[in-house]
């Protein structure tokens, strides 16, 4: 089979020939149909970032496909079942595994392989599509559930004022579920108006440009400083403008995932006893909550996919999404 793989910083991803994995014990063997790029697949594989994926593993974690081997000891499903999964699995044995939080067990480790003709999952954590939904829907999924993870630890409600920085995937659907939870005083700031129409469709009723006087624009479009500020943008800095909008007593969740060391005006953090949360992933509810929410109609995130392309395109189309940012979210069809 074909599958994509991050030899070393400065290389490119390449399409290598790999014999199809057999599911050990607990996993399932998917076919992948569709698999999202994600910002952090960009970060992950930059030559000048600080932190890359391990050589030689293989990227992918936003997909959806079908069942096409089974596991040792797995019950409840078969061979054609479509799905999606989560990219990670756990230890199995501790209170977190026990709980479906991989991500909370100490020694989660990534399965991801969603650019890849076949990948393994824990089967525990694999959920089914339903028939309503699409393979693209699917992979969908995971970036959803990040955004529903992120509104849940801010505590978001319809009397909330929320501003959401950044228009990346990842600021997209943390506007859809504000605008879910009944959320009306709804910002979305960025430094482009490129995906101004996107993050209206998702449900922001303002979209400000992020400039030096973008705490004014805030608060007047808001109704008053933002208590909730999301921010979705990833560099260095970004926390401390969070600290300088938000409201005194405010929440600002960090969903950008910066890996360059950061500063921040923590005197004005403190004079304004600010809550600052990072948010990395997602629990099983959310992840069920992006499939029903898809299930039941609300289509909006479909938006969001502004192309498909091929396996054999992958590492190209990796390089252009660094400088070109007209694309949003991109699919690859491994077969
Ligand atoms: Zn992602
Ligand atoms: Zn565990």
């Amino acid at each position: 089979m074909k599958r994509a793989i991050f030899n070393r910083p400065g290389e490119r991803l390449a399409i290598e020939d790999r014999p199809v994995p057999d599911p050990g014990p607990g996993e399932v063997l998917i076919k992948v149909e569709r698999c999202g790029i994600c910002g952090s697949d960009l970060k992950m594989t930059d030559p000048a970032g600080p932190v890359h994926f391990a050589e030689g593993s293989a990227p992918g974690h936003e997909y959806a496909g079908t069942i096409a081997a089974i596991g040792k000891g797995v019950e409840g499903w078969k061979t054609g079942d479509r799905v999606t999964a989560f990219p990670v699995g756990g230890c199995g044995h501790c209170a977190a595994c026990d709980a479906l939080d991989p991500y909370g067990c100490n020694t989660c480790t990534y399965l991801m392989g969603g650019f890849s003709e076949y990948t393994v999952a824990q089967a525990a954590l694999v959920n089914r599509l339903p028939a309503n939904l699409t393979f693209e829907d699917g992979a969908l999924v995971e970036p959803l559930a990040c955004g529903a993870q992120s509104i849940r630890l801010a505590g978001v409600g319809p009397q909330s004022r929320v501003l959401v920085l950044g228009a990346g995937a990842t600021g997209l659907a943390a506007t859809f579920w504000a605008a879910r939870n009944g959320c009306t005083s709804l910002a979305v700031a960025a430094t482009s108006d490129r995906r101004k129409a996107i993050a209206e469709t998702m449900g922001a009723r303002h979209f400000l440009h992020a400039g030096s006087d973008l705490s004014d624009h805030a608060a007047e479009v808001l109704g008053g400083a933002p208590d909730v500020v999301i921010e979705c943008v990833g560099s260095a800095g970004i926390i401390g403008t969070g600290v300088e909008i938000v409201a005194p007593r405010g929440t600002i969740v960090s969903s950008g995932m910066c890996f360059d060391p950061d500063t921040l005006p923590t005197g004005l953090a403190t004079m304004k006893q600010v809550r600052i949360q990072f948010s990395m992933a997602y629990l099983m509810e959310d992840f069920r909550r992006a499939i029903a929410a898809l299930d039941a109609g609300h289509l909006e995130p479909r938006a969001m996919v502004t192309e498909t392309i091929a396996l054999s395109a992958l590492p190209n189309m990796l390089e252009t999404l660094r400088s070109d940012k007209s694309r949003c979210r991109v699919m690859v069809s491994p077969v």
